[in-house]
């Protein structure tokens, strides 16, 4: 069986009962074959026993067998705290037990346990606060140096949520490995993994979670990333082979590091328009299908040129999938056999900064999409964001006679079903939505555009769904819907030939007129007061700021959020409405406190990255980020575009922690140094040093669970070629 077809719940597996179900629920884990999947973001090396007295070499980690020799008690109150004495032979150390007084009866003098954590030295004293301190039965022990400690080997780390313990989960993993991973099949071709050198998927399932060495798991790694980005590749080669009909094989090219990079200084407007011709208005109005110009005629500002360039360049190749596709039914009704290829459709990247007018390109399209009386799926990442661009559609759209339609999870039974039916009847010229729309039960009468918006949020099977809802089978001859993927975190050009090698690229470079470039300031934690002085004085103009705290997930982030909102409340702008926003507030609540932020009745909103995208307040003239560091550069780019939306000089405050690191510091430079998301994702791509395994928030990018394009791009390359000659085999070379 493959380990994604271990449907089992996990709540079968013994030891999880349903408080565990619930907390793995939040991370996504459902069934058996989730949990095998749901794979460490590093791990401890336990291997070696560590004592006090080796410590500093091993980066501050002790893992000893220590016996306890005595208590103290410091501080007062409600903060007297427990000090436990200890002693390995080597070098005698402090527990420090913050909440933690009831080790006192646990740990009596005497106890002998195996001691694991980062320890320092603090007032000449060897000392920790994060220790995990386990009994041993051993007792009138004298050679402590002859004990192994307990938990030894090597500790996956997972990453985690409120109510999962990494024990808890590490014990489910070993229940469900024991029951599992024997049948586990492979999915890559035998011969691949024979002559990469991988290992059996059951093995690699099986050392990923359990490893003895290091290179164990680092095998098992390559093998799941190698699968992972395999079956990647084939999709997509998949999908060349359909849309192009040719043999995907000469496709490959290897991939150009070389890419052409923009200027990092006053970038915007200055990229080098590398010869694209500039489509001058009258020829562009020209070119326009009636509902298109009356939708031009109706916009209080000029398209940019890229706007009116892109536009141009996608009209036609809509226009080019209609002709084909009307002159083959044209065959097939007059009982000609299929043609042996597919017909030419559009399948492109849209790239440009927050702001850049991408959506409104987007309904240029959808509107020559109706012309030719196709229906549109526009798809966003989140409720929120669905939700603002149905309303702009609407708006914007709905006066033109286009009858559009908003459709998410939430919506009610009754509503829901009487818009599933005029969507499937042809009532609906373009729905937007979430994940929603490529749920099981919605049906398209003729879906013949999907947008996909922050496509980068999506992962490619996802992707994949929504497609497939476009596709019509007319006498075996099937044809494909076209496709708009829009970025605001624009891949650098030396990935996306790789990553998106089916797809061709468009990039609006230029913001549209007026924009000022947002000025962007470094601030040292610390001296947060410059920032929020000058917050102050864009508030007492009217103007309004945001506030953002990095990602919140666990309990402790959601206070330390709280309370320095609190005091920027209470304390720092007691005079202005502020509010907080964070992923445990409910949805509706969100969506009130964004409207009234939007109304101006909210002057300050401190958010988590919840705001990333989907919100659009010309007003907001400041972004204040803590921990800026945080972040991931593309991640603050995209935070950042949320200011600088109107007529008004816009500022960003990056404050960054007091220990960042050097390549910390550069990559802060290069976001102070230019706005141009282009270069920003080159500078991204190069400082971005071996991430930790699948844990950052970058590392999700293209909705990977294991590939980190940072450190697998020769992975990446193999595995193309492999897939690609598997095609290739498949469907025999014409
Ligand atoms: P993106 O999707 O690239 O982030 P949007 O299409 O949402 O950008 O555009 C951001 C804002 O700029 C919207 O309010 C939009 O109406 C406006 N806008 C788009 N194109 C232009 C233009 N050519 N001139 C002025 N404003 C524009
Ligand atoms: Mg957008």
């Amino acid at each position: 069986m493959k380990v994604s077809e271990i449907k089992t719940p996990v709540s079968s597996i013994s030891g999880i009962g349903p408080q565990l179900t619930k907390a793995l629920a939040k991370v996504n884990v459902f069934t058996v074959g989730d949990l095998l999947q749901y794979f460490p973001r590093d791990y401890e090396d336990r291997t070696r026993k560590v004592t006090f007295r080796e410590q500093a070499a091993n980066y501050g980690k002790v893992h000893t067998v220590a016996q306890v020799t005595g208590h103290e008690w410091f501080g007062y109150g409600r903060m007297k705290t427990l000090k436990i004495l200890v002693n390995d032979g080597s070098g005698s150390a402090e527990l420090i037990c913050f909440n933690r007084a009831f080790l006192e009866k646990s740990l009596v003098p005497g106890t002998i346990i195996t001691v694991t954590g980062k320890f320092e030295v603090k007032y000449g004293r060897l000392q920790s606060t994060a220790f995990e301190a386990i009994k041993h039965d051993d007792e009138g022990v004298i050679d402590l140096s002859s004990i192994t400690p307990k938990e030894s080997g090597i500790i996956p780390v997972y990453p985690l949520t409120e109510g999962l313990t990494q024990k808890a989960l590490s014990k489910a993993v070993g229940h469900a490995l024991q029951q599992y991973a024997l049948g586990i099949e492979n999915e890559l071709p035998s011969h691949v993994i024979e002559e990469r050198g991988l290992l059996q998927k059951g093995d690699a399932i099986r050392l990923i979670h359990r490893p003895s060495e290091m290179s164990q798991a680092a095998a098992a790694r390559r093998t799941l990333v190698y699968e992972e980005l395999f079956n990647f590749q084939k999709i997509i080669a998949e999908r060349v082979y359909k849309r192009k009909g040719k043999p995907v094989g000469t496709m490959v090219e290897p991939v150009e590091t070389t890419a052409k990079l923009s200027k990092p200084s006053g970038s915007q407007g200055s990229f080098d328009k590398l010869n694209h011709p500039i489509i001058d208005d009258p020829a562009f109005a020209g070119s326009l299908s009636p509902l298109q110009l009356d939708f031009f005629n109706s916009l209080p500002f000029p398209l940019t040129d890229d706007q009116r360039r892109v536009i141009y360049e996608m009209d036609a190749e809509i226009d080019r999938s209609y002709t084909e596709r009307e002159r083959v039914l044209n065959q097939l009704d007059r009982g000609m056999p299929p043609p042996t290829t597919p017909t030419f459709t559009m399948a492109r990247l849209l790239q440009g900064d927050v702001g850049s007018g991408k959506t409104l390109v987007s309904l240029f399209l959808c509107l020559r999409i109706i012309s030719w009386k196709g229906q549109c799926a526009f798809m966003a990442p989140t409720e929120i964001l669905a939700r603002q661009h149905a309303e702009t559609t609407a708006r914007l759209l709905a006066p033109l006679g286009v009858r559009t339609a908003f459709l998410t999870g939430n919506l009610r039974a009754k509503g829901r079903n009487q818009l599933l039916k005029a969507l499937k009847e042809g009532e609906i010229d373009i729905v937007v939505g979430t994940h929603a729309l490529f749920s099981s039960n919605v049906e398209y009468k003729d879906m013949e555009l999907a947008v996909i918006d922050e496509q980068h949020r999506f992962g490619v099977l996802q992707r994949q769904a929504i497609i497939e809802k476009g596709r019509q089978s007319v006498r075996g001859f099937t044809f494909e819907p076209n496709l708009l993927m829009m970025s605001a975190t624009p891949i650098p050009q030396s990935l996306a030939l790789t990553v998106f090698g089916d797809l061709d690229i468009s990039s609006i470079h230029t913001m549209p007129a007026g924009r000022k470039p947002i000025t962007t300031y470094l601030v040292k934690e610390g001296n947060e007061t410059n920032a929020y002085e000058a917050v102050r004085n864009e508030l007492a103009k009217g103007h309004q700021a945001y506030f953002v705290y990095p990602a919140i997930d666990s309990d402790e982030n959601i206070k330390s959020a709280e309370r320095i909102f609190a005091r920027l409340r209470d304390h720092i702008y007691p005079q202005y409405k502020c509010a907080l926003v964070h992923s445990k507030v409910d949805e509706e609540e969100q969506v009130r406190i964004l409207h009234d932020f939007r109304d101006g009745a909210i002057q300050v909103l401190a958010a988590t990255t919840v705001i990333e995208v989907g919100v659009d307040v010309p007003n907001a003239t400041c972004m204040v980020i803590e921990g800026a560091d945080r972040f991931g550069m593309a991640q603050l780019h995209q935070l950042r575009g949320r200011v600088g939306r109107g007529d008004a000089q816009s500022f960003c405050f990056l404050i960054y922690s007091k220990d960042i690191t050097e390549t910390g510091i550069e990559r802060m430079k290069a976001l102070r140094q230019s706005t141009d998301g282009f270069y920003i994702a080159e500078q991204d791509l190069k400082t971005r040093g071996p991430g930790e395994l699948n844990g950052t928030v970058q590392a999700g990018e293209l909705g990977f669970r294991i590939a980190d394009l940072s450190r697998d791009m020769e992975i990446m390359q193999q595995a193309r070629n492999d897939a690609i000659s598997t095609i290739v085999t498949q469907n025999g070379s014409k």
